[in-house]
């Protein structure tokens, strides 16, 4: 439905602000722009407004070109910062403003308000002022303005960024809900990974204005394509690593050499310098040395060092280790099964050795 073909932007002429994206949105999609502060997240929802002009690149819209159509005649609903509520106005007056705009009548502006209110879960909230509504209810009534004019995109800035993580945590479900109700298609960004993974059906991770990585939220998880999105996305665990020329499943990294049974992410150069990750999930167990792990498998990995930290989750042992790497003290977290049966915990400070999932260890790009 959306198609960008080599957009570009900068403000001074110097620094790119998007360095030449290529995107396409399905109908009906929702695509989060995910990234660290700054990597042009909100540049590329303006232009696709209209609110900012590329210096290159097209910009389609089912299949016709967006930049000749003026903003108001685009039909984009935008949920930003700076379009926030009226907020002396009631909560009805607010939904209904798109609808008059656009010279709707009033028993259609009033059917059209009592329907956003229902799907946003405020029934009843018409006559309200914002000022006297949570957050949350603000958000939803945002949300509802931007969807009642029927948009043909709907692009939604950072939307809940000023709520509180529990308030997030719940209405991140409820939005992806509405969304997907009403078949809207939608961009959305967000600097957090938690919000992206449970709100998109396609990711994009950006970094300096260019794109690292498109894909559904699983397979950018599961595989990241280099060691900036990795890292981005939380994982702590990162190695430098080369891989053994003619055999790129076998890598050397400072704290020793280790076969992969993973296939490296796509693209990953076989020889040169790489990254491994080791997610945190990797381990198998931990035990302390020199004692001999009681159920040794021939050919694991292991991973030796310090354990620095040791927390009882529920479901898992969440254990830091210290690993020394080039003189310098690393902390790699990992998750362990927590055993069947009591067994004593080595104590903090001891030198352990970690088996680990060659499974759970993939080869990334230096990113
Ligand atoms: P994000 O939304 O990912 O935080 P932005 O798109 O806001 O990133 O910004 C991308 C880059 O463009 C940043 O370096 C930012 O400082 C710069 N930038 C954004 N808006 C403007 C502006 N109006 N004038 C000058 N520079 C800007």
């Amino acid at each position: 439905m959306l198609q960008l073909f080599d957009v570009a932007k900068s403000y001074d002429g110097v620094t790119p602000a998007l360095a030449g994206i290529d995107l396409h949105v399905d109908a009906g999609e929702i695509v989060c722009l995910l990234g660290p502060s700054g990597c042009g997240k909100t540049t590329l929802l303006r232009l696709v407004a209209g609110l900012e002009q590329p210096d290159r690149g097209r910009l389609l819209l089912n299949g016709r070109d967006l930049t000749q159509t003026p903003v108001h005649r685009r039909n984009f609903g935008l949920m930003f910062q700076e379009f926030a509520l009226f907020p002396h106005r009631s909560v009805g007056e607010n939904i209904a403003f798109g609808l008059r705009m656009a010279g709707q009548s009033a028993a259609q502006i009033n059917s059209r308000v009592d329907e956003m209110l229902a799907l946003v879960n405020l029934t009843g909230y018409a006559g309200r002022t914002v000022f006297a509504l949570s957050g949350g209810e603000r958000q939803r009534v945002a949300l509802a303005r931007s969807l009642a004019p029927n948009p043909q995109l709907l692009m939604l800035d950072e939307p809940l960024g000023s709520l509180d993580r529990t308030l997030r945590e719940e209405l991140m479900t409820e939005l992806r809900a509405i969304l997907k109700r009403v078949g809207v298609t939608a961009i959305y960004v967000t600097h957090d990974q938690q919000e992206a993974y449970a709100i998109g059906d396609r990711l994009v991770v950006m970094n300096w204005g260019r794109i690292e990585q498109v894909g559904t939220p699983q397979q950018v998880y599961r595989a990241p394509a280099n060691a900036f999105v990795a890292r981005f996305l939380g994982f702590q665990n990162l190695l430098p690593a080369t891989a053994a020329p003619g055999e790129p499943a076998r890598v050397t990294t400072p704290v020793g050499e280790f076969v992969l049974t993973a296939a490296p992410a796509d693209g990953v150069a076989t020889k040169g310098p790489a990254m491994l990750l080791i997610r945190p999930e990797a381990a198998l167990s931990l035990s302390a040395l020199p004692s001999i792990p009681s159920m040794p498998v021939a050919t694991a990995p292991t991973l030796d060092g310090q354990l620095a930290a040791l927390s009882f989750r529920g479901s898992h042992y969440r254990a830091e280790i210290a690993l020394s790497i080039a003189h310098e003290s690393v902390r790699f977290v990992f998750d362990l099964p927590a055993p069947a049966e009591s067994t004593a915990e080595p104590a903090i400070g001891a030198t352990v050795r970690i088996t680990l999932d060659p499974m759970q260890m993939i080869l990334l790009q230096t990113g």
